[in-house]
């Protein structure tokens, strides 16, 4: 059994990662300050014997009593409409979070594991996105807050590794859905299935041309567990390549929900990256991980799941 610090573990993937790791039969600790996540995501297993969960803001120094064996840190806002509200504490969760973090870690003895983000690539120049691509961001434009915090990020967690010899993982995760996502975080997928579920326009942003490939949970889930059993130390993509526009995104949640609403084209936001698709050869080759979820299934469990909350 392994002690396994997680923070931002009371988010939507962080709640997930917590609760497959209880399922292995290991202890969790959940550090969360509640800023984007909710008690809610952890209450299915809260009253667990093996989960505990510390209320801090990890851009403080973390105090965390006896051993720990894997330090998970996916605390940070990360939908854009979060980080472009929280610019200063997304910039402080990627660097001094990011630090502390590390610092428990290396304190411990423990792996540590970051999750970093497509947005590294920014507005991406290929298609698709190989790891060693160094990308196309905007350091001072409004997406620049969360892009450059996860830069910096990946940089921290290397130098830990060349200069400490921790033992590390980053992960690049491109835009994953499921349960347990926010219904207001105004992420792609909330929005277009709430406004499906009550009628409201579809708000597609530009032309609705811009590219996205959605991973589900479970998929993700799957694949930082092997990553963690891998002896790699360099960024990985965990994505799907299946790449869609928003607009056929949009078409498709209207055919699942079979809902009338309209679609009503909104102005893109700046710096909205055009394209998206990762290249997961790596992950195919040492990982032996790819995607299993079809985007129908994932999004009819989607469905139902904030079908039940607009009900309750
Ligand atoms: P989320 O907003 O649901 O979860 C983030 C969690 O971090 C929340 O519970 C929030 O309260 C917590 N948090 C934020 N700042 C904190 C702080 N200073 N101290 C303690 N807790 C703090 O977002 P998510 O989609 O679950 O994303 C989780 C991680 O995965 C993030 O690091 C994000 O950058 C990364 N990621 C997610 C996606 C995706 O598609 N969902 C894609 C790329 C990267
Ligand atoms: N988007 C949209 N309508 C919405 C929310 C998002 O058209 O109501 C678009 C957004 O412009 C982007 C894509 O959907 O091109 C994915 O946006 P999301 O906020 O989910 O995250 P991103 O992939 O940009 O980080």
């Amino acid at each position: 059994m392994a002690r396994v610090v997680i923070t931002g573990g009371a988010g939507f993937i962080g709640s997930h990662l917590c609760e497959s790791f209880l399922d292995r039969g290991h202890e969790v600790m959940c550090v969360d300050n509640f800023l984007t996540g909710s008690r809610e995501n952890v209450s299915p297993f809260s009253s667990h014997s093996r989960f505990s969960f510390i209320d801090h803001n990890v851009t403080r120094f973390i105090n965390v009593d006896g051993p720990v064996d894997m330090v998970l840190h996916f605390a940070s806002p990360a939908s854009p409409v979060d980080y472009l509200e929280l610019p200063i504490p997304t910039l402080k969760v990627g660097s001094l979070g990011t630090h502390n973090a590390l610092g428990l870690a290396k304190a411990k003895n423990a792996l540590f594991f970051l999750a970093s983000t497509s947005e590294v690539y920014g507005d991406p120049l290929v298609k698709p996105q190989r790891e060693d691509y160094w990308g196309n961001v905007n350091p001072v434009g409004p997406r620049g807050v969360y892009d450059e915090a996860k830069r910096f990020a990946e940089a921290m967690t290397m130098a830990y590794h060349r200069y400490h010899g921790l033992n590390t993982r980053i992960v690049r995760i491109f835009n994953t859905y499921g349960p347990r996502m926010r219904m207001k975080d105004g992420r792609v997928v909330p929005n277009f299935i709430t406004q499906a579920l009550t009628g409201e326009g579809l708000t597609v942003y530009g032309e609705g041309k811009q590219t996205r490939s959605f991973l589900y949970i479970d998929d993700l889930v799957r694949g930082i567990h092997r990553l963690l059993e891998c002896d790699y130390h360099l960024p990985m993509n965990l994505g799907n390549p299946h790449e869609i526009t928003v607009l056929e995104f949009a078409k498709k949640i209207l055919e699942l929900t079979g809902s009338k609403s309209p679609i009503v084209y909104k102005p893109l936001p700046q710096d909205d990256p055009q394209v998206r698709q990762p290249d997961i050869s790596k992950a195919r080759e040492l990982l032996g991980w790819e995607p299993e979820v079809l985007l129908e299934a994932g999004l009819t469990k989607t469905i139902q799941y904030f079908s039940q909350r607009l009900l309750g």
